[in-house]
């Protein structure tokens, strides 16, 4: 198997106000949905539909949601084999609360989540031989750094995704090969105010400097900064779309550019293949809902 992901699942619940509601304020929604969602799913879910062979370690709880979640990840052609269900926890929620501006405060409770441990991995570690590792952070920080480490001594190429955006040890840093922050986390790694090309070429350098070879900030609706260790960084403009909800379009892009990568494409082909995807998943509502599959994505490349 040629990519893996490791990483996080989870139940998003999703209820649409007017207004969030203050402390202590109760508040009825609009519109009330149960969806999909978690970093590491949406970006194997990417994956897989992108048409990249994907493998998924990851843990859900013992709830009725688990097995037609693990169900759909199948049905998209992912391997579940190293998704493990573990006793007497949840499977891991997101509560969202999305407002009339199209704004949203999210609520996590990791539950199974939080057990995919490094002991957890083990018994998976035959996953972790493999030509590239997707990570992101809804998962102990102990576990990237084992499945970092273990998928590097297989000679991998080591990808994170960090977000949600926090500080990092240098232990997890080091062993990066490819990272794809957006603004604000690569502020929070760097100190960097990346408002624009300047900021983020600074923010760049000094991710160079922990030893990562490629760079790629999102930039939103404006594209990404791409920035090659020992080379000028540049700015990919985003394709234009008509966006209506911008939901997974981080997730879209790592997953999407993951598969390009795998079937040998060119970085910049790949960075724009993985833009094309993102650009369609805003122009539909949900996450993993508002993933495309591979033909959409190949004809707004035509
Ligand atoms: P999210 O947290 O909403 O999933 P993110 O903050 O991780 O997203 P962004 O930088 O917002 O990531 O978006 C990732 C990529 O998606 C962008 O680099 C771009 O290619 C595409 N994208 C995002 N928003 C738009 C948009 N409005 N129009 C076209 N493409 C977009």
């Amino acid at each position: 198997m040629t990519l893996t992901v490791v990483g996080s699942i989870n139940i998003d619940h999703v209820i649409r106000l007017a207004q969030f509601p203050r402390p202590g304020e109760t508040l009825t929604g609009s519109d009330y949905q149960i969806v999909p969602g978690g970093k590491g799913a949406n970006q194997a879910v990417a994956a897989a539909r992108s048409g990249a062979q994907t493998r998924f370690i990851a843990c859900v709880g013992d709830d009725a949601l688990a097995k037609p979640l693990v169900e759909g990840f199948a049905a998209d052609g992912i391997n579940t084999e190293a998704i493990a269900s573990i006793r007497g926890v949840n499977t891991g929620v997101a509560l969202i609360q999305v407002n009339a501006e199209g704004e949203n405060t999210i609520s996590l409770a990791a539950g199974a989540n939080g057990r995919l441990t490094p002991e957890q991995l083990q018994h998976h570690g035959a996953g972790l031989a493999c030509k590239q590792l997707l990570l992101q952070l809804e998962i102990p920080l102990e576990t990237n750094i084992a499945a970092a480490t273990q998928a590097k001594a297989h000679g991998a190429t080591v990808v994170l995704n960090p977000a949600p955006a926090q500080a990092l040890p240098d232990a997890l840093l080091s062993l990066v090969d490819m990272i794809t922050p957006n603004e604000t986390e690569a502020e929070r790694l760097t100190g960097m105010a990346v408002h624009d090309d300047m900021g983020a070429a600074q923010a760049a350098a000094m991710l160079h400097a922990k030893g990562i070879h490629t760079v790629i900030i999102t930039l939103g609706a404006r594209g990404v900064w791409l920035s090659e260790h020992g080379q000028p960084g540049q700015l990919i403009p985003g394709f234009k779309v008509n966006a209506v909800d911008t939901t997974a379009a981080g997730d879209t892009f790592n997953g999407a550019l993951l598969a390009a990568l795998q079937q040998g494409q060119p970085l910049m082909t790949a960075v724009r293949f993985a833009q094309a995807a993102a650009a369609l998943s805003v122009t539909r509502h949900g996450a993993q809902t508002s993933i495309p599959y591979l033909a959409d994505i190949q004809a707004l490349l035509d």
